[in-house]
């Protein structure tokens, strides 16, 4: 690694131009107009007070002034702290108290919450976006994100907003150019606080550096074979603010001089519409998404043909998610797995025939792994057995932001993380995710998948969905406990559901309660978060 992000764009708009960079509902923006849109928001922000080592919240949805914004951030040498644009006030604030960033740049729907932020927090600028700026009135209409309730009634309790007023975004961008001059950041500052996805507690700042940062997108180049610098379409429907979006669309798209085309949200009849002008050839996705396009490729209503990379990662890809998709599109999907703190990329499999669907795939170029004792990670496994898995490599983070105690118990020594996850290794080296440790069941001294528990249930005809958790009983230990969605017009029945999975998995997997539910609740990349799982179904008794 030898070039910082700032680097690597300046590189890009170098060399890639007149090519067109970032597409937004047709509007195109080229490498050349997006450096200028850096350099003058750059200069913007250094006027505001934005200097080496600030942090700058970025609380935006995929759209072009996201982009430019990060980079902006970067050049300074200051640090981008990414937010769900969704999250409620509450969320929002607890992460703003956690970070105490003094600079904000926000979509203007949210600017009235992050302007409502109590004083202390000492917010300083808030610069507010219209996202459809540059875009034709219809197209505008036809933009419409849901903005929770929960948000909308928060806004208006927070405390009184203070004498702050928006600083519109085009304005920032009004500035002249930052002069060549200005202080660059170097490769091991910190370019990016990225919260967790807040699955197994509340998120949590993973500390990344330019350097951990343009490995990934190294990695994730040496990992995919022939692409075309300068031609590729990137669909950039994972939010940016995600490490798996951030990645995969901000920094290794923008690295080749790809098109990237920006989705505000995942919509299918986006996807359809954009895909009609611009066909995509890279598809980073996760596997509800993957299913989503695959059944409007089968209905006819997309063609996904020109598709030739499609990576799930975040979640476990079921097999049936790729036959589906590789019978409707005639393209390879391949998964891989990673996590905020690895920038996110750690594993993927072989993107070609000898991809293995069901597994990760094996490790990354420069990254080594270990499957240790979750009690005693210094001791090793032995070969072939589930075990912890540890990761070494230069995309492994530098440490949760305030928050050493969580440091020390992830980062051990000699650079290995920690991942959480329970692994198997086969002979030839190809990982497969058994779970999370904080998830496993132990009922009766046994450990119980919950995935695998869930795999039963959702392969039966009468199921939608279903998540599978451990609830602490009388007696002490776990309860194998499952949430059942039905499938529509199926009836359900628990006792069915149960001798299905007596005849699939051993007597001790077996849910003792299998519960209705209507949904799931889902993280915003469509993560089942098993945890409130547990909570309703603690709730429903
Ligand atoms: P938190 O750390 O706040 O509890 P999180 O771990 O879900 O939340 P992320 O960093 O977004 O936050 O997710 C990383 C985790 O996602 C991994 O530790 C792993 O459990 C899971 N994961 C990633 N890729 C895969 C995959 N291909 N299959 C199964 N699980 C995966
Ligand atoms: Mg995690």
């Amino acid at each position: 690694v030898s070039q910082t992000l700032t680097d690597m764009i300046d590189a890009s708009v170098a060399t890639y131009g007149r090519s067109v960079a970032l597409e937004f509902f047709g509007a195109e923006t080229s490498y050349r107009t997006l450096g200028d849109q850096i350099a003058r928001a750059a200069e913007g922000l250094r006027r505001m007070g934005v200097k080496k080592g600030d942090r700058v919240a970025l609380v935006l949805p995929n759209c072009p002034q996201h982009v430019a914004a990060f980079y902006a951030i970067l050049r300074l040498g200051a640090i981008v702290v990414e937010h769900n644009p969704l999250y409620t006030a509450r969320e929002l604030r607890h992460q703003f108290e956690d970070h105490r960033a003094r600079f904000a740049i926000v979509w203007d729907k949210v600017y009235d919450t992050v302007a409502g932020f109590p004083a202390d927090l000492e917010l300083q600028r808030i610069v507010s976006v219209d996202i459809t700026e540059a875009l034709p009135l219809g197209k505008r209409l036809a933009l419409k994100l849901p903005i929770p309730k929960a948000r909308r009634l928060r806004a208006q309790l927070t405390e009184t907003p203070q004498a702050r007023r928006p600083y519109p975004w085009s304005k920032l961008v009004g500035h002249s150019r930052i002069s060549r001059r200005a202080p660059r950041p170097g490769l091991d500052d910190t370019a990016l606080l990225q919260y967790t996805s807040g699955t197994t507690g509340s998120p949590k700042g993973a500390i990344l550096t330019h350097r951990n940062l343009r490995a990934n997108a190294m990695q994730g180049e040496a990992w995919v074979p022939g692409l075309k610098a300068g031609e590729e379409t990137f669909y950039g429907v994972l939010p940016l603010f995600h490490a798996y979006g951030m990645t995969l669309c901000l920094t290794f798209a923008v690295s080749i001089g790809a098109r990237l085309v920006l989705f505000p949200k995942f919509d299918v009849g986006l996807v359809t519409d954009a895909a009609r002008r611009t066909p995509p050839t890279f598809l980073p996705a996760v596997p509800p998404i993957y299913d989503q396009l695959a059944r409007a490729s089968e209905r006819g209503t997309i063609d996904l043909s020109t598709v030739r990379f499609a990576i799930s990662g975040a979640m476990s890809l079921p097999v049936a998610t790729v036959d589906r998709w590789e019978e409707a599109t005639g393209g390879l999907l391949v998964e891989g797995y990673g996590m905020t703190e690895t920038s996110p990329v750690a594993l993927g499999n072989p993107i070609g025939p000898s991809r293995r669907p069901g597994t990760v795939g094996v490790p990354f170029p420069s990254t080594e792994i270990r499957v240790v004792d979750p009690a005693d990670p210094s001791v090793e496994r032995p070969a072939g057995e589930a075990g912890e898995l540890l990761l070494r490599g230069p995309q492994v983070f530098q440490g949760y932001w305030g928050r050493p105690g969580d440091t020390a118990a992830t980062l051990l020594a000699g650079g290995w993380l920690r991942t959480g996850d329970i692994v198997t290794v086969s002979d030839d080296g190809f990982v497969s995710i058994v779970d999370r440790l904080k998830e496993l069941i132990i009922t009766g001294g046994f450990n119980v998948s919950p995935t695998e528990v869930e795999e039963t249930l959702q392969s039966h005809p009468d199921v939608a969905d279903a998540a599978v958790v451990g609830l602490v009983h009388a007696g002490g230990g776990e309860q194998v406990t499952a949430a059942v969605v039905p499938r529509e017009g199926a009836t359900f029945d628990a006792e069915a559901l149960r001798d299905y999975c007596r005849l699939h998995l051993a007597a001790y997997k077996v849910p003792r309660r299998i519960i209705e539910v209507d949904d799931l609740p889902r993280s915003l990349i469509g993560k089942v978060l098993r945890r409130e799982v547990r909570d309703r179904l603690v709730e429903k008794g």
